[in-house]
């Protein structure tokens, strides 16, 4: 393995376009399904597109203005749902693909919802509690008539939480009037969050990662992992895994990449991230490496849980896992695809991969509604069957049309959005 340059190890978003990344997948299985031509150009576009302008009064004294954005890609299935995200990366074309995958996650996890996402383009390491908390309430305020609980329902995404959301919660019902929990998901526990919730994604990526070792005759107790990002989705999917039996051998974050053949002790790097500002800079447990070798290490399970476009026709060939199960949305361009599938790595894609989180936000939105709060055995028993479920339809639809994993996802997204729209009509 070659040794680390530099501190080029950073995550990075790189420049491909995540729209038109979607579009690329849409286009292969629109021809699949045989899609007639206005039922295309329903599905591509975004339903909605808002843009915000934020005024926020800084810690100094000075006002600066953020920009933001909640785009509605479809609400075809039910009403809209998707996260918010805070990042300096935040731009039209990263939340309008965003949005359009939340609708085909939804389609995938069969829960009744279209897809949306928001995003502001911030950077919340360099913001005081105080500002975040304003920006927050600002852009609630900006999309109060947007939001609602049958008609758009956000969650956290990255560098948002329980915290944003109460803050979310309250904004709004003090605007409308009444405690409104629904109109958001990934509340805290005790403003009507659901339990399961901060575990759902990770507990579905390895949920969607066990079916497809089961599939491809790999045993879990004899293979080895490398997860990329070590936030929620990455730290809690590696939990999942190592649980399973799998070898966790590098973990990163955008410090770098920390490998180690022997095993990395996944408590410790816990430990060590939460008492060094939430990173694992100067982490002893590995050997560092930047995150594009972690990508092309020589594991058997590779999970990708942090940005867009990190495996790319670059670096793709060099790629050795069997198996890539995508807990991040979008970590794979399709030109990397194309080099993946040649080479028969099995993808499990983000679209159905990473579907735990907003699996649970659907029952967290339904316990909401009926006031009735389950029991954590029963979100999680529920989310790993409909997750179960997810990865059989896709497979089943993959095997029909001796598809990659990822197109099948779309195929069987895309029929489903495509039934209801006609049924609907138009005017
Ligand atoms: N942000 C998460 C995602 O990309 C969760 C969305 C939700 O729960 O609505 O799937």
């Amino acid at each position: 393995m070659a040794k680390a340059k530099s501190l080029a190890s950073t995550i990075t978003a790189h420049s491909s376009n995540p729209f038109e990344e979607m579009i690329r997948r849409f286009d292969v299985a629109a021809k699949i399904l045989n899609l007639e031509a206005d039922i295309y150009d329903v599905m591509k576009y975004p339903a909605k597109n808002i843009e915000v302008n934020l005024p926020i009064m800084m810690d100094n004294g000075l006002i600066k203005v953020f920009n933001g954005y909640r785009v509605i890609h479809s609400t075809a299935l039910g009403p809209s749902k998707g996260g918010i995200r805070y990042s300096m990366d935040v731009n039209e074309d990263e939340v309008k693909a965003l949005a359009a995958w939340m609708t085909w996650k939804c389609a995938i996890a069969d829960i009744p919802y279209g897809g949306a996402k928001g995003g502001i383009k911030c950077d919340p390491s360099k913001m005081s509690v105080g500002e975040i908390e304003r920006l927050t309430r600002a852009y609630t305020k900006a999309m109060s008539d947007i939001f609602g609980v049958d008609k758009d329902i956000p969650a956290p995404d990255m560098n948002t939480g329980p915290r944003e959301m109460a803050w979310i919660v309250d904004e709004f019902s003090n605007l409308k009037g009444g405690f409104t929990p629904g109109i958001v998901t990934g509340k805290p526990l005790h403003l009507g969050g659901s339990l399961g919730r901060v575990e759902a994604t990770g507990r579905g990526v390895n949920t969607s990662a066990i079916c497809a070792m089961n599939k491809m005759k790999l045993n879990p107790k004899k293979s080895t992992l490398a997860v990329q990002g070590f936030g929620n989705v990455g730290s809690i999917s590696a939990r999942f895994l190592v649980e399973q039996g799998l070898k966790l051998v590098a973990i990163s974050d955008y410090t770098g990449a920390y490998y180690n053949p022997k095993g990395i002790d996944l408590a410790k790097a816990l430990t060590y991230r939460n008492s060094n500002k939430g990173n694992l800079e100067g982490f002893k447990g590995g050997s560092k490496l930047t995150n594009d070798d972690l990508l092309c290490l020589k594991v058997d399970v590779l999970a990708p849980c942090a940005l867009e476009n990190q495996i790319t026709k670059d670096n793709a060939a060099n790629v050795q896992a069997k198996l890539i199960v995508e807990g991040a949305n979008g970590p794979t361009t399709s030109a990397a695809d194309d080099i993946l599938n040649k080479k028969g790595v099995i993808v499990v894609p983000d679209i159905l991969a990473n579907g735990g989180g907003v699996t649970v936000s659907y029952f967290e939105w339904v316990q909401n509604r009926t006031g009735y709060y389950y029991s954590e055995e029963e979100i999680n028993k529920r989310a790993n069957n409909w997750m179960t479920k997810a990865f059989e339809n896709v497979w089943s639809v993959a095997q029909k049309h001796k598809t990659s994993l990822r197109i099948a996802a779309y195929v069987y997204a895309m029929n489903k959005v495509a039934t209801a729209i006609k049924s609907r009509g138009s005017y």
